[in-house]
C-alpha cells in the first residue's frame, strides 16, 4: 500500500467514502505524498524520457518553438499591446516556456520586451525546474508565480496550457437503477476499491441537472473544475483581449465511458494501487470547454487536430529547417515530428482549442479553413 492510500484508508474510515475527484487531486498534489508534490517528482521530475509520461514539448523543441511563433502573430494581429501577460498553465519542466521564449526572443524581440511571464504552478518540485529552464536562457525573463489563473493580473493575455486540463480532478458517475450515482473510493477489508456513493440530486448541483437519459452501466465523467477555468479565460480575454490556446487530450464531442488512467513509467497502472507514484489524467471534454468559454462571453475554436493544427502552424517547414541545419539530426527531427503530427500517434487524439473574444476579427492561426 502506498503511504497515501493508507493515508486515504483513515480518512475513509472517519468520513466514509471519498468522490473519486478528491482521490485524484489528492494523489496528484497532496503535499507530502502527491505525484506532483512528493518525493518521486522532486528526484527525477515526473515528466520527460526519463519519467512516466511524456508530453509534446518534450517530444521535440519545434512543438515550443511553433507556439512562439503562434503568440507573435496573435500578439500582433491584438494590435501589439504592452504590457502583455504571457501565462502558462501548468509549464512541468518549463521546456515549452523555453522553446517559446528563445523564438519570440528571436522573430519579435518587441513582444519579449512587452511580455510580462506569469505562471500557474502548484508543485514547489516543478516551479524550480521551470526557474532553471528560465535561468538557462540567453536574457532570461523575469517570472511572478501563481496558484491559479484567478491570481494572473488582468488586461490584455497570451495564455498557454498543454497537457493542464487533463490534470484537473475528474468526478465519475454511474447510472444504476434508471439513478445516477457519484463514484467513490471506500475500503473494503483493507482495500482500496470503488464504490458507489450518494445518488445525484441536481437541487444540490445543477449542473448535473443534464446528465442524460442512460442505461444503467453507464458512466460518466465530468471536470467541473476545468469548465470553471474554461469560462475564466473566456471571460478574461472578453473583457481584456486577448487570447488563450488549451492544447490537450479527448475527444472533440462529449463521450461516456471512464477515460481516468494513472501512468507509470510510460505503462498504464493500476489507478489505487498506485496512488501518489502514478500520473493520473483524462480525457478532456472539448465540447463542454467550448460551452463553458462561449457562456463566459467568449469565442472558442476549433478543436482541431493536434496533427492539422502543427501543419498549418508549418511544423514540417520548421523541422526540415532545423535538419538542415544538423544534417546527422535529421531522422530524430522528422521521427519526433512524426510522433507529434502522425494521426496513430499524437495528431488526431491531441487537439488544440482557442478562446478569443468574441468578435475576432479572424480565425487565430491554425483554425481558419
Ligand atoms: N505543460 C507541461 C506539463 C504538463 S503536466 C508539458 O506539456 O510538458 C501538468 C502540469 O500542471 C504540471 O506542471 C502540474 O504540476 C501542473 N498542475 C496540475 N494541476 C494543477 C493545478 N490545479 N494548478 C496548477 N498547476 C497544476
Amino acid at each position: 500500500m502506498t503511504p497515501l492510500a493508507a493515508l486515504l484508508q483513515a480518512e475513509i474510515a472517519a468520513k466514509g467514502p471519498l468522490p473519486v475527484a478528491g482521490v485524484m487531486a489528492a494523489a496528484l498534489h497532496h503535499p507530502r505524498f502527491g505525484y506532483y508534490a512528493g518525493s518521486e517528482a522532486a528526484a527525477t521530475g515526473p515528466l520527460g524520457r526519463c519519467g512516466d509520461f511524456i508530453t509534446a514539448p518534450e517530444v521535440s523543441q519545434v512543438f515550443g518553438e511553433v507556439l512562439g511563433a503562434w503568440c507573435v502573430r496573435v500578439w500582433q494581429a491584438m494590435g501589439a499591446p504592452r504590457p502583455v501577460v504571457l501565462a502558462e498553465l501548468g509549464p512541468g519542466r518549463g521546456t515549452l516556456l523555453a522553446d517559446l521564449w528563445r523564438t519570440i526572443a528571436a522573430v519579435a524581440p518587441d513582444l519579449a520586451d512587452a511580455a510580462r511571464l506569469h505562471l500557474v504552478e502548484v508543485s514547489g518540485a516543478l516551479r524550480e525546474q521551470q526557474r532553471s529552464a528560465i535561468a538557462a536562457l540567453a536574457a532570461p525573463p523575469r517570472a511572478v508565480w501563481h496558484e491559479s489563473l484567478a491570481a494572473v493580473p488582468p488586461g490584455p493575455a497570451l495564455v498557454l496550457a498543454n497537457e493542464f486540463f487533463d490534470a484537473l480532478p475528474v468526478e465519475q458517475y454511474v447510472r444504476d437503477a434508471g439513478v445516477w450515482w457519484q463514484r467513490c473510493v471506500d475500503s473494503r477489508d483493507g482495500v482500496l476499491a470503488f464504490s458507489l456513493g450518494l445518488a445525484v440530486d441536481s437541487r444540490e448541483r445543477p449542473d448535473l441537472a443534464d446528465l442524460p437519459d442512460a442505461p444503467d452501466g453507464i458512466l460518466v465523467e465530468r471536470c467541473p473544475e476545468a469548465e470553471r477555468l474554461a469560462a475564466d479565460l473566456g471571460a478574461r480575454v472578453a473583457t481584456n483581449g486577448g487570447a488563450a490556446l488549451i492544447i490537450d487530450y479527448g475527444p472533440a464531442r462529449s463521450t461516456p465511458g471512464e477515460t481516468l488512467q494513472a501512468l507509470r513509467h510510460h505503462r498504464p497502472a493500476d489507478l489505487l494501487a498506485s496512488l501518489g507514484q502514478a500520473d493520473l489524467s483524462h480525457h478532456v471534454d472539448f465540447e463542454r470547454l467550448a460551452q463553458a468559454v462561449t457562456s463566459a462571453g467568449g469565442r472558442a475554436w476549433g478543436p482541431v487536430p493536434q496533427g492539422l493544427f502543427l501543419g498549418r502552424l508549418g511544423v514540417a517547414e520548421r523541422g526540415a529547417a532545423l535538419g538542415a541545419a544538423a544534417p546527422e539530426q535529421m531522422d530524430a527531427i522528422s521521427g519526433a515530428i512524426r510522433r507529434l503530427v502522425h494521426p496513430g500517434r499524437m495528431g488526431l487524439l491531441f487537439k488544440a482549442l482557442a478562446v478569443t473574444p468574441p468578435m475576432a476579427p479572424a480565425a487565430p492561426p491554425g483554425f481558419g479553413r
